[in-house]
């Protein structure tokens, strides 16, 4: 069999030394189901099925939606302790800020002359984002975070990247740039390809997709009592049987997916055997499923909280290794360009 043939799951397994994973997250709050199951959990799977693994806090990203940057500090160390209570190995995973790494932002510059403006205008997750942000006019960066997404994919190489769905028109504007300026340069990036999580959509306890910035997330990091709380909360519907529709019944559906995930079993399943005890029921059971699951990842998260220093060494390393890696990438552009003078 080619290479052509495999799944790109068969090719990842055949030759994981051939993959490097670039992917992130926005330091806007706490991370939550819908990341762990959407991409965190692929991070540490590869990461221990030996991929190299590179991880961007897209702390400039913030700005997108938003006019200032509140309590960067803390958030950024709360991601970290995240990702490790996730699973993610501090030791082998590079895990860096973008605004910290100033050649992976240079690339911005030439990439932006690869893509055109409507282009920038059609992005459907854009779009959906300018409809949720809290500003009331939308700014440059929110049309052109994507190409900076290039650039925080391309500097490294990166050529598998976990996300969830919302993140699936990103990647093609960085497909997009790695194969024009190839072409228009010669071949300097790979054309990288995504891989979707087991729930590249997880709904949040209102029904809309589960967001940091909407409110209606479990973060992995909530007490049981707080996941309790936000459970008992969520929004229902009038009919009492609980069935698994995601079309037709979005809010229910959201959280019989959370428990099928949580229990590893078949939603369809999980609705049945509910049925007709109900919403009270079915967020019971809710309950219980996600307050396991996340037990053994919270009681992590308390062990390396307690670690001296860990966060903050992790950041200097994963600093230090992506602007190394930045730097000669920066270079190869610019001798591409023929601006290495
Ligand atoms: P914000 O509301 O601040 O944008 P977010 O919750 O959307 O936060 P991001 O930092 O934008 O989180 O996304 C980080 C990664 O997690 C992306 O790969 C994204 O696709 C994935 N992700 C986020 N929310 C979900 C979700 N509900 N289901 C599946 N994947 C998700
Ligand atoms: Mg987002």
């Amino acid at each position: 069999m080619t290479t052509q043939t495999l799944s790109l799951e068969d090719r990842i397994a055949a030759r994981p030394g051939d993959f490097r994973v670039l992917t992130g997250d926005r330091p806007t709050g706490p991370l939550h189901l819908g990341h762990y199951f959407g991409t965190l959990r692929n991070r540490a799977r590869l990461q221990h099925s030996g991929v190299d693994l590179v991880v961007v806090v897209a702390d400039y990203q913030v700005l997108t939606d938003r006019d200032v940057a509140e309590r960067l500090v803390p958030t950024v160390e709360g991601l970290i302790l995240d990702y490790l209570a996730a699973g993610l190995d501090p030791d082998r995973a590079t895990i860096f800020t973008h605004s910290a790494v100033p050649a992976l932002n240079q690339l911005v510059l030439p990439f932006l002359s690869l893509v055109s403006v409507p282009e920038l205008q059609r992005n459907p997750t854009v779009k959906d984002e300018i409809a949720h942000s809290r500003q009331s006019s939308v700014s440059g960066l929110m049309f052109t975070y994507p190409v900076h997404q290039a650039a925080d994919i391309l500097f490294c190489k990166g050529n598998l990247v976990p996300v969830g769905q919302d993140q699936l028109p990103h990647v093609e504007v960085t497909r997009t740039v790695a194969r024009r300026f190839n072409e228009r340069y010669g071949p300097v990036f790979p054309v990288p390809e995504a891989l979707l999580g087991a729930a590249p959509l997880l709904l949040g306890t209102d029904g809309t997709k589960m967001s940091k910035s909407r409110g209606n997330a479990i973060a992995l990091s909530a007490t049981a009592d707080e996941t309790a709380r936000l459970i008992r909360g969520a929004r229902t519907d009038a009919d009492r049987h609980i069935t698994f529709d995601p079309q037709t019944r979005p809010e229910v559906s959201g959280l019989v997916q959370l428990a099928a995930l949580c229990l590893d079993e078949d939603p369809h399943q999980v609705a049945a055997t509910i049925g007709a005890a109900g919403a009270a029921a079915l967020k019971r059971t809710v309950t219980e499923a996600v307050n396991e699951f996340l037990a053994p990842m919270r009681a992590r998260r308390a062990a390396y909280a307690q670690e001296p220093g860990l966060v903050r060494d992790v950041q200097r390393a994963g600093n230090a290794r992506a602007n190394a890696v930045a730097d000669q990438t920066l270079l190869e552009v610019r001798e591409a360009m023929g601006t290495r003078y």
